[in-house]
């Protein structure tokens, strides 16, 4: 098993490809870690990767919404193809975190009140 499943804080192997793929980037919802209760993140490679991820996705998605109709196949495959792009934007990146990227403690202060 790679280390990216350690605990930033402790060292623990405290977290497996679900937990961590449940888990947020460094400005979302944290998760806390089951051995020191100190609350864990996916690092700055995952925030990079979901900011590269939901705009190149945004993108496609307002390519699809202006020239679907131009093509005929397109047309008829726009009203699904849109809410399965929303569907992947949401999905891949936590898909992604599960497996990659280092974890580290959240830089978040508020998250301890
Ligand atoms: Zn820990």
């Amino acid at each position: 098993m790679s280390s990216i499943y350690k605990c930033p804080c402790c060292g623990e192997k405290s977290f497996n490809p679900l937990t961590k793929a449940m888990t947020g980037t460094m400005k979302s919802k944290v998760k806390c870690c089951p051995k020191c209760g100190k609350r864990c993140v996916n690092g700055k490679g995952a925030a990079a990767f979901a900011a590269l991820y939901y705009t190149v996705s945004f993108l496609f998605v307002i390519f699809v919404f202006f020239h679907g109709q131009d093509n005929y196949c397109w047309d008829t495959h726009e009203v699904p193809l849109v809410p399965a792009l929303m569907l992947n934007m949401y999905l891949v990146p936590k898909i992604v975190n599960g497996f990659c990227f280092r974890m580290m403690e959240t830089v978040r202060t508020d998250v301890y009140r």
